[in-house]
């Protein structure tokens, strides 16, 4: 932690509502510190809409390296803060919570990683978006979870793979491209179990008009994923896609019900593109604690004091971001928005 890191003891901003001044205030200081805000899918509803953007991780890491402004306030959690940092390291980055971390990003650690590495000595390293920087700078190539499979399929053949930190993600491309030698790391994000196979089950067959929307792009859907490919939904009913993918769907569906399986604050976007289609979470309890961390308050104190602000190592950077190249020149990495 830095010495741009928030006094958590000052009560000031405990109980800040998310009105017209606090709006109004947001988007002055915004312009202030010549600052673009940006804001993931699953953050708050007020936040979303308060912001200059609002995407899946890589969109909008992509988005801020290409802006003029000089500060990014990114309302998501530290990991995506830092892949803003790594890809634009002279912008200053702040998040309004540091503390707004990632299970899955956690489940591995750079010191895990490099003693399976020394287990598998030449196998390739290829590593979900959702990792900390210094796991990305032991990483050959990064992935999202459109762009897995051409990631692996990039590999040749012969060679061994490491992949984490997401098991079904993981268990996803093993089962796509065929391979054996792939080697999975046990690691998951706890709001995927709000949406376990039988669940998906039960609500598609009570629902038996509804299209399934699965968005991966986090982590809290890929058992999702896995378990569309092995059959726990029919098929023709289930739609995989990325952010932009999502919201184009949800304004030309036929369908007048649709179950999304995601984390639940993807469903405000999808509501406000297609306010006729009735919108229902798989599992309305897949909410990531995490993200809820970011609240009018924190993004208030974080747009005042310039707080908190995300440092990464210029030396774990230049490594990291090489990884995080590599991923953006593979197939379809992800969506824009
Ligand atoms: S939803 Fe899961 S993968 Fe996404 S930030 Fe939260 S804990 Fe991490």
């Amino acid at each position: 932690m830095t010495a741009a890191t928030a006094d958590r003891t000052d009560s000031t901003y405990d109980n800040v509502v998310p009105d017209r001044a606090w709006r109004e205030e947001v988007r002055r200081l915004v312009r202030e510190r010549d600052a673009i805000l940006l804001a993931h899918n699953y953050q708050i509803p007020e936040i979303q809409d308060i912001a200059d953007h609002t995407g899946d991780s890589l969109a909008l890491s992509r988005i801020a390296a290409a802006s003029d402004a000089s500060t990014i306030v990114f309302c998501g959690v530290h990991f995506m803060a830092e892949t803003a940092k790594i890809l634009s390291p002279d912008k200053t980055v702040l998040i309004p919570d540091a503390r707004a971390g990632c299970s899955l990003a956690d489940s591995i650690t750079a010191e895990q990683l490099r003693a399976w590495k020394a287990e598998h000595p030449g196998a390739v390293v290829v590593s979900y978006v959702n990792t900390t920087a210094e796991v990305k700078a032991e990483t050959d190539i990064c992935c999202t979870s459109s762009n897995a499979v051409d990631v692996i399929n990039s590999i040749p053949a012969d060679k061994e793979v490491l992949f984490c930190p997401d098991m079904f993600l993981g268990a996803h491309v093993r089962r796509e491209t065929g391979r054996e030698n792939i080697h999975v790391w046990a690691g998951e994000c706890h709001v995927h179990a709000g949406i376990d196979g039988a669940e998906l089950s039960r609500r598609a067959a009570a629902n038996p008009d509804a299209e399934l929307f699965i968005h991966p792009e986090c982590g809290c859907a890929t058992s999702a994923l896995y378990l569309a490919g092995e059959g726990a939904v029919p098929s023709e009913r289930v739609k995989i896609l990325s952010t932009g993918g999502m919201l184009d769907a949800a304004r030309t569906t036929r369908s007048r019900s649709v179950l999304v399986a995601t984390e639940v604050g993807m469903l405000h976007q999808l509501r406000k593109a297609a306010p006729g289609v009735d919108f229902q979470p798989v599992n309305d309890r897949a909410s990531c604690r995490f993200m809820k961390m970011i609240t009018p308050g924190a993004l208030l104190r974080c747009l005042r004091e310039g707080v908190d602000e995300v440092h990464v190592d210029p030396v774990v950077a230049e490594r990291a971001r090489g990884a995080v190249q590599r991923m953006i020149e593979i197939g379809q990495p992800g969506s824009g928005e």
